[in-house]
């Protein structure tokens, strides 16, 4: 979870906190402005609790004489609202969540509301938008990777998607275990983005941060940072539980957005925190892209998946089902 995602979300649960106990008081005036015996007994029970409380500073022993009147007062005042067909939970404020009353705390620990909250904004910052409503690991459809032999490929298609899908399902699975990056390689339509999404679906439904975003915005972004101080979306890309880069390579980039694209990848890669690229490009042409240190970081701590086979866009198209 990143800072202003947390801020944002604290600030509209003491906005929802301090509604709610301002609907209660507005509530009150209109019970006392309806019920003025009410208002008259609630008054008493105040005056009566200081001027006690005073003659108990003093020294006086009237702590049984005070518990006495205040339980009269009490009686009273619910013979009152039950005349009147009301109770004391007419008074007290309606919180959207009973159990922490807004305050996003539950026994020292986040409330759920407050964590499911925080799930809902991830979602949505994480730009990925409408694909997490189609996309996920039981869906995958391996109909579209034939089970025969594939150019001079070791595995077929199916078998090598069998495998791709086994390494990205474990890599969600056990993300805060998972010792590398990953990195896709291969042709378009090939499920890449698929299989990237359905990991980005999985780690966001856990509360994970997750930011998905194609090359191309990357750069243009990390452009265009060069010329502001203290940029909140810099940061994000360094300290994401996730960072997913789309189709590595179809950008054109400078001296200045590789140098800081490499600095991103070795915070991340210090703090372990991990990415997913996904490319059309062979390896070795990320040397000639990007440098000798962005190639060593990617050849280094990124577990490297082949996609290979026919086009699945031009496969469904032919069957007539896009
Ligand atoms: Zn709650």
């Amino acid at each position: 979870m990143t800072n202003q995602i947390y801020e944002k979300i604290r600030s509209e649960f003491e906005q929802k906190r301090r509604e709610a106990q301002k609907a209660a008081r507005m509530r009150k005036n209109e019970i006392y402005a309806a019920v003025p015996a009410l208002a008259e007994i609630d008054r008493s029970i105040n005056l009566t609790a200081s001027e006690y409380s005073i003659r108990i500073i003093n020294g006086e022993n009237v702590e049984n004489e005070m518990e006495d009147k205040l339980k009269q007062l009490s009686d009273k005042k619910d013979r009152c609202l039950s005349q009147h067909g009301l109770s004391r939970k007419d008074f007290m404020p309606v919180y959207s969540c009973p159990l922490c009353e807004d305050t996003g705390i539950l026994n020292g620990e986040f409330c759920k509301c407050f964590k499911s909250r925080i799930i809902q904004e991830n979602f949505k910052s994480s730009n990925i938008g409408n694909n997490l409503d189609y996309q996920s690991f039981e869906k995958f459809d391996f109909r579209f990777y034939p089970d025969d032999k594939y150019g001079s490929y070791p595995l077929t298609p199916y078998e090598n998607m069998k495998r791709n899908y086994g390494i990205c399902k474990k890599f969600a699975d056990n993300f805060e275990k998972a010792k590398k990056s990953l990195l896709l390689i291969g042709g378009t339509g090939l499920g890449k983005t698929y299989l990237s999404t359905c990991i980005a679906k999985q780690l966001l439904t856990d509360g994970k941060s997750v930011i998905y975003i194609s090359a191309v915005d990357f750069f243009k972004r990390i452009e265009k940072s060069r010329f502001e101080q203290n940029d909140g979306e810099m940061k994000m890309f360094e300290s994401c539980d996730l960072l997913i880069i789309d189709d590595l390579g179809t950008e054109a980039p400078s001296a200045y957005t590789i140098a800081v694209f490499s600095d991103i990848l070795d915070k991340r890669w210090r703090c372990e925190r991990k990415l997913i690229i996904s490319s059309n490009n062979r390896l070795s042409e990320f040397e000639k892209i990007y440098g000798q240190r962005v190639f060593s970081r990617l050849a280094g701590s990124f577990e490297c998946l082949l996609f290979y086979g026919k086009d699945i866009r031009v496969q469904k198209f032919m069957n007539g089902e896009d």
